[in-house]
């Protein structure tokens, strides 16, 4: 069959992060046929990295007995800040990208249509358009890893904002005077719920936390405690971990009141590395929302864990170039 004649039924999804990227093969009805995790090497600089995206595409491609004719488009997920409409990564000091075109470098590259949108967005459609979230209208996504990432679908579209700023509920204030946030200002839900500020409120109760067995696990170095090594000793019934995540579901469940008032959602999903620690977080959280939040409309939000896992961005990048790209909107009702 000639290629203009062939169905494009494959996107290809791309989360990128600060130290890796994860390319997907996914169908257009939204399954993960293949992934492959790619550690970067920073030094190369980015045309070199974008060279090794274009070589793990066709890999995978190659893998199915596919081509190039077969796929729609390639959709990137990336951390900000970067401008979505061209393409174009402001800067990532992870990566060491300022003013990176990413989306004419990699079309160029692999000749095929490019996007580019948020990491925390395209792991909120995936969870929306093949996970837990499918088939609701109104959901809020948040991610809880290193920072707190949030993303927003309202009347069954990504909701973005005038400026593509919404949805970053990491950086809604529940605390006037609280912890510092890495965005500089104060009390944000970031500075609370994040696996680094996790560990940073671990640390600043020295007494207690020198008395639990996750400081035992890690024989008194700081630098060794992670939110992995808490969670588990929560899990484990440790003492101060279990207060520690207990805690943190609550201060998690202040934001989540918010964000029902002002979204009131159908669903909140809780993805990230954090909503590992699965009901030692949302179990608490889900009381303190329940708490605060105007009754009849708690009782109409599920606060539930992400599906999807890790692969979530790379399921949802692939979902937005096909709402880019495609002639029909991925799983619009
Ligand atoms: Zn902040």
């Amino acid at each position: 069959m000639p290629a203009s004649g062939r169905q494009r039924k494959w996107i290809i999804g791309i989360d990128l992060g600060g130290s890796h990227f994860s390319v997907g093969l996914v169908s257009t009805s939204g399954a993960l046929q293949s992934v492959q995790r790619h550690r970067v090497a920073v030094a190369d600089g980015p045309a070199a990295i974008i060279d090794q995206m274009r070589e793990v595409i066709f890999a995978q491609l190659d893998s199915q007995g596919l081509t190039r004719t077969d796929v729609l488009a390639v959709g990137i997920g990336s951390p900000g800040p970067f401008d979505r409409k061209a393409g174009v990564i402001i800067e990532s000091y992870n990566l060491q990208w300022f003013d990176v075109p990413l989306v004419k470098m990699l079309r160029e590259r692999v000749g095929m249509d490019v996007v580019l949108d948020g990491d925390a967005i395209s792991a909120t459609y995936g969870e929306w358009w093949a996970g837990v979230g499918r088939g609701s209208r109104h959901m809020v996504g948040l991610t809880l890893g290193t920072g707190v990432g949030g993303g927003l679908i309202i009347n069954g579209a990504v909701y973005y904002g005038c400026s593509d700023l919404a949805g970053h509920f990491g950086h809604m204030i529940i605390e006037a005077n609280g912890r510092v946030c890495s965005c500089g200002n104060q009390g944000c839900l970031e500075a609370y719920a994040s696996a680094s500020a996790i560990v940073g409120r671990a640390l600043e109760k020295p007494k207690e936390l020198r008395r639990s067995q996750a400081w035992k696990e890690i024989a008194g170095e700081s630098h060794r405690l992670t939110a992995k090594v808490l969670y588990q000793w929560a899990r484990r019934g440790d003492g101060f971990a279990r207060a520690l995540f207990e805690e943190t579901g609550r201060y998690l469940g202040t934001g989540l009141a918010g964000i029902i008032h002002t979204v009131n959602p159908e669903i909140i999903v809780v993805g990230g590395a954090v909503a590992k620690a699965g009901n030692l977080l949302l179990t608490p959280a889900r009381q303190e929302a329940g708490r605060r939040a105007f009754k009849s409309a708690f009782r109409r939000t599920r606060i539930v864990r992400a599906s999807l896992a890790e692969n979530a961005g790379v399921i949802g990048a692939a979902g937005l170039a096909q709402c880019h790209f495609g002639n029909q909107r991925p799983g619009a009702m």
